[in-house]
């Protein structure tokens, strides 16, 4: 495809965002793309292959970004290409019932043993939202707790802020979100249980549910401490609320079984409510949320918690998870782990040769950096130390690597996401760039 093909006038990057920043807010239709803390001019890109991304001035870059988490198998596979093709011949949407959306709903419940029942929507967003409202509905509590540093999209109770001290009901995040609808958030510090026992203990029983991230990988990547999951869901059902995880990024990316599946035996946890995202649309609009059936129950039409979506379940959308999920075996959590592993440790062995000091903070496949001596050998555990990182290395480090054909998530606060399409010769050539990329970093 060629970029005169898809616009007019414009031919550069720079000239496709400078069209886009008049028509559309920022240029962007989601605010991470418009490259603000990394400054410079987005790539507007026009096809993606396997772990390659071309953009409008026919250059190829090694994707660390994976459309954010969805290509798990790499861009454009066939077996999703060919589902989607198939199902968009039969027609693009049809507002109703449909074989493969219990197909996606059963391919989901038998691997992620809590869910089971699940309701289809197209977003993350929707997803935690809807959740949320099920588990007030469901508990008759309005109060919801939440960690600093998650990120559950962008609806209005989930876009608040922690306000100063343990424990405090939240600030609104953003703009046009009422106080008093961020003030039935309460914002602890992630992996403080003592912050969550505190909490519990002073508003325990108006509490309808936690919500977390099954790991964080919204501030970078951030692991839970031992046990912070099994214990948190402990917390919450002796007070007789829910516990809503998040497996918007790491479901079915992570393991066939999202992070749940990864936290077995002695740090096993069951959440009541689970939500996906990503890979379970395989690059479509497809999000869900699942977990208990009683629980799901209170769903209209069964209850009274209202939830609908005119293109929920949406047929072209559907068939694109279920391919997905069909293709992600064994073999391709093995491959999405060994590349993750060995493009974290080649990042990290280049900043060690420029002397950049860092950690690597890993979840699984999922991995990011932080930069500063005081993490090296320990790590950041939470959103405030997160934040006290030397981040302004990354912009430099960013933009040596995209120079060289490799592009990055564009903030130091994102995780960074491998396919399993990232072979040798994909690899090779993220590590070619890492010496001049970790220079600049240095610097
Ligand atoms: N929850 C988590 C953990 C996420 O990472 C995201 C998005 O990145 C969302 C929810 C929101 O999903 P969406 O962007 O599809 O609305």
């Amino acid at each position: 495809m060629t970029a005169t093909a898809t616009t007019t006038g414009a031919t550069t990057n720079a000239e496709f965002f400078a069209r886009a920043q008049a028509a559309i807010p920022g240029g962007v239709n989601s605010p991470v793309r418009a490259f603000r803390s990394v400054g410079g001019t987005p790539r507007f890109l026009v096809s993606a292959k396997g772990a390659y991304v071309t953009d409008v001035e026919g250059r190829e870059y090694v994707d660390l970004v994976a459309g954010w988490g969805p290509a798990i198998l790499g861009h454009a596979d066939p077996r999703v290409i060919e589902a989607v093709t198939d199902a968009a011949a039969r027609g693009l949407s049809f507002g109703s019932s449909t074989p493969a959306e219990t197909e996606l709903a059963e391919l989901v419940e038998a691997r992620v043993a809590p869910v089971e029942k699940l309701r289809l929507v197209s977003t993350g967003t929707e997803a935690t939202m809807s959740a949320i409202r099920l588990a007030r509905g469901f508990t008759g509590r309005d109060l919801l707790v939440k960690f600093a540093g998650h990120y559950h999209g962008h609806s209005d109770g989930l876009l608040a802020e922690a306000g100063s001290g343990l424990a405090t009901f939240a600030l609104p995040g953003s703009a046009g979100v009422p106080a008093d609808i961020a003030a039935l958030t309460l914002v602890l510090p992630y992996n403080d249980l003592d912050a969550v026992r505190a909490a519990f203990a002073e508003h325990g029983d108006r509490i309808a549910a936690v919500i977390f991230e099954a790991a964080a990988a919204n501030m970078g990547v951030v692991q839970p401490s031992h046990r912070f999951n099994a214990e948190l869901v402990e917390i919450a059902h002796a007070h007789g609320a829910l516990a809503i995880s998040d497996e918007v990024l790491t479901g079915f990316r992570v393991s066939a079984a999202g992070w749940w599946g990864l936290e077995q035996g002695e740090t096993a946890y069951t959440p009541d409510l689970l939500t996906f995202g990503k890979v379970i649309g395989g690059g479509m609009p497809v999000a869900a949320l699942g977990g208990r059936a009683d629980v799901m129950d209170h769903l209209a039409p069964l209850g009274p918690v209202y939830q609908a979506g005119t293109l929920s379940g949406n047929p072209v959308a559907v068939a694109a998870g279920v391919a997905t999920l069909r293709a992600a075996d064994a073999e391709v959590y093995r491959t999405l782990n060994t590349a993750a592993a060995r493009v974290a440790g080649e990042v990290s062995l280049a900043l060690d040769n420029a002397g950049v000091p860092h950690a690597v903070q890993a979840a699984g496949n999922l991995f990011s950096f932080v930069f500063g001596d005081k993490f090296v050998g320990t790590g950041a555990q939470d959103y405030a130390s997160v934040q006290r990182q030397e981040a302004y290395r990354y912009a430099p480090f960013f933009h040596s690597m995209l120079e060289q054909g490799v592009s990055l998530p564009p903030s130091v606060f994102e995780a960074w996401f491998v396919t399993a399409a990232h072979d040798d010769a994909a690899i090779d050539r993220i590590v070619a760039a890492l010496p001049a990329a970790a220079r600049a970093a240095a610097s």
